[in-house]
Order: structure tokens, then C-alpha cells, then sequence
């Protein structure tokens, strides 16, 4: 199973729970001083969210719906505790949750979501705060009112630019794990991703797709006549000779040493005449190493989605077998198709 190329929410999960260990201790804290004080109905709020955070500890660690869930407890939270602030019995103290809304929005929501919810919360609680502790008759107690306000600003600042990073340095590592180092092309992790998502896009529909394996001929002569790093020039040459050619929608893969992919969303019939002409203009356009002209050609088998098989594996093995008569008749030629290929030995499509 090749692992998949998504962002990982794995430590959203485990902000979750500690989330709702904490809230659930608190709960049941405050549900017991609030019985004692007679604030029964606050108390009987805390109880019963305590109890939610309980049952949700089982579903975050499984569910597919995680963002949902998340906004379906944060949400009810951040109103309870904008409910406990405004009530008269509460204290100033109550403040210091109210600073960990951006925190904790931003790590399970991410950087927008986050800034909304956060951002909404905290200026309501910030009106809430100025009219029950900082007014005073008419006036405000300004020293006061910039502490809240220069306090939540640092947090909502920080958590974003925190949030911000951590999730463009995870796209850049995304990108280079899907990318292969030498040619700059999608690898073989990258292939199967693109594969799932065209196969979840396209599952109803009656779409064609064809994979073409693509094996470069005499490869190994290439290294041995002009060096290794020559070798590296025709890889890179080929992979953005393809990508130049390729039609929009096609996806090239390198998935091994001088093995490429190349899937076409077109009929069968157009991917076998595309892949020979990309065949036949690649051996007319030599790479130019150190003023050495080196003819490069390929031999490819195509797999058709569908009537081949239709997961990647089966479209790989079958596309396989193609090359490999490709590669006994001679090279340098497409094979579409394994019956037709047996009876029409030496032709360059078959
Ligand atoms: P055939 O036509 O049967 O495919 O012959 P071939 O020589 O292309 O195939 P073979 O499998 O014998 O050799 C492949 C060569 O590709 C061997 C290996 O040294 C070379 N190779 C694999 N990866 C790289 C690479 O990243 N850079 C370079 N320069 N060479 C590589
Ligand atoms: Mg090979
Ligand atoms: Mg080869």
C-alpha cells in the first residue's frame, strides 16, 4: 500500500483530546463549585459538556468528519464560556480562557477557519469584558482595557503566524515527496495519489484513461559511453521533452531508473498515435552533452483503464507485458495492444 500524499491532521487529533481531557476536568470542577454557589444552571451546563467531551474522546480518534466535530464542540464551548463571563458571579480571572481561543482554533482549524472563529469570539469577548469589569460609570479603565487587548492581539498573532508556517512548510514537504529530485517530475508516489484522486473524481462516470510505461532503450549504453551524469542530462532531457509535448490533463511519472509514466485522460486509439509520434520526434531531437549529439529512443506499452484492469497495479502490469514485447521487437516502438502485438512482430505500433 503506497502511503498517501495528504496533509497529516494526525496532531489535530491529539489537540482534540487533550482538549477535551482538560475541558472535562474543568467541567466537572466548576459543575462542583457551581452547585455549591447555587448557579445551578451554569453548573448543569458544565455538566453536561463535560459529559459531551467524554463521548467525543471516542469519536475524534476515528472519525472522517474531524473539522466537523471540532466546530460542532468549539463553537458551543466558546458560547459557554462567553455565557459564564457575562454572568455576574463570575470573576476577572474567567479572562484567561478567553486567551486561549486563538491557540486552540488555529490548531484545529487551521489558518482560516481559525482566524474566523477566533476572531469573532474574541471580540465579543473583549465587549463583554469592557462592559462588566473595565466601565465604570461612563468611562472606561483605559490601562486595563490595553492590557485585554494587547494580550489578545499577541496571541492571535502568534497563533497565525505559527498556523501559517506550519502549513506551507507542509505543503512544501508534500510537494517534495510527490516530486522526483533529478527531473523535477511527479515520482511514483505522486502517480498513485493523482490516480486515486482521478479514480474518486471519475468513479461513476464512463471516462477513458490510459497509463503508457515508458523504458528508455539502451540506457545503460548511455552511461557507459558518455558517463553517469550524462546519463542524468538524457533523463532530464526526455522528462521535459514529454512534459513540453504532453496534452493538458496527462500526467508524467519517473517511477524508476529510466522508467516514466505518462497517463492520458484520450481514447485508446489517440494515446497509441500520440505516444509513437512522441516516440518517432524524441529520436529526431538528440540531447546535446558536451558537444556530443546522443540519439535517445524509447519503447512504451500502453494499458487501457477499464478493459486492462482498474487499479493502477493492474494497468502497470499489464502496460509491463506490453513494453516487454515492445523491447523483444526491437525497441523503439509502442505496443497497445499484447494479441495484435504477437501477430504483427517488427511493426513499430503494435
Ligand atoms: P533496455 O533497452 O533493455 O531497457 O536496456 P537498458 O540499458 O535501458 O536497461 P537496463 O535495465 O539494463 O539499464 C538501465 C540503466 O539505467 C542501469 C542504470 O545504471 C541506469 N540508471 C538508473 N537510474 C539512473 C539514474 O538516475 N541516472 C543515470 N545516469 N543512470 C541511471
Ligand atoms: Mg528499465
Ligand atoms: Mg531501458
Amino acid at each position: 500500500m503506497t502511503p498517501q500524499l495528504v496533509q497529516n491532521i494526525q496532531h489535530r487529533r491529539e489537540v482534540m483530546r487533550a482538549l477535551l481531557f482538560i475541558i472535562c476536568l474543568g467541567g466537572i470542577s466548576f459543575f462542583t463549585i457551581n452547585v455549591f454557589r447555587e448557579v445551578y444552571f451554569l453548573a448543569f451546563l458544565e455538566l453536561a459538556y463535560s459529559i459531551y467531551a467524554i463521548a467525543l474522546l471516542r469519536i475524534i480518534s476515528k472519525t472522517d468528519n474531524f473539522q466537523r466535530w471540532v466546530i460542532a464542540f468549539l463553537i458551543p464551548l466558546y458560547t459557554l464560556i462567553l455565557y459564564a463571563l457575562y454572568l455576574p458571579e463570575t470573576s476577572k480571572s474567567m479572562f484567561v480562557w478567553i486567551l486561549a481561543f486563538p491557540i486552540v482554533s488555529y490548531l484545529l482549524l487551521g489558518k482560516t477557519a481559525g482566524f474566523l472563529v477566533s476572531i469573532l469570539f474574541l471580540i465579543t469577548a473583549l465587549i463583554i469584558y469592557h462592559v462588566k469589569f473595565l466601565t465604570i460609570g461612563e468611562s472606561v479603565n483605559i490601562a486595563e482595557s490595553l492590557n485585554v487587548i494587547f494580550s489578545s492581539a499577541l496571541m492571535i498573532s502568534f497563533a497565525h503566524v505559527y498556523e501559517k508556517n506550519r502549513e506551507s512548510n507542509e505543503v512544501r514537504l508534500l510537494e517534495l515527496a510527490g516530486t522526483d529530485s533529478l527531473t523535477g517530475v511527479p515520482n511514483r508516489l505522486k502517480l498513485y495519489e493523482s490516480y486515486r484522486q482521478w479514480q474518486r473524481k471519475n468513479q461513476d462516470k464512463q471516462s477513458t484513461m490510459s497509463v503508457a510505461l515508458i523504458d528508455l532503450d539502451h540506457f545503460k549504453k548511455i552511461n557507459d559511453q558518455y558517463g553517469h551524469s550524462a546519463g542524468d542530462e538524457a533523463l532530464r532531457h526526455v522528462a521535459g521533452f514529454i512534459q513540453k509535448q504532453m496534452p493538458q490533463g496527462a500526467l508524467l511519472a519517473r517511477i524508476g531508473g529510466e522508467e516514466f509514466t505518462l497517463q492520458l485522460t484520450s481514447e485508446i486509439d489517440q494515446s497509441c498515435s500520440f505516444l509513437d509520434k512522441l516516440r518517432r520526434e524524441l529520436k529526431e531531437t538528440p540531447l546535446m552533452h558536451e558537444g556530443k549529439v546522443i540519439t535517445i529512443t524509447f519503447s512504451a506499452g500502453i494499458a487501457t483503464y477499464g478493459e486492462d484492469g482498474t487499479s493502477l497495479d493492474a494497468l502497470l502490469a499489464c502496460a509491463d507485458k506490453r513494453l516487454y514485447i515492445a523491447k523483444r521487437q526491437g525497441r523503439n516502438q509502442v505496443c497497445c495492444d499484447r494479441n495484435h502485438a504477437e501477430s504483427t512482430l517488427n511493426k513499430e505500433l503494435c
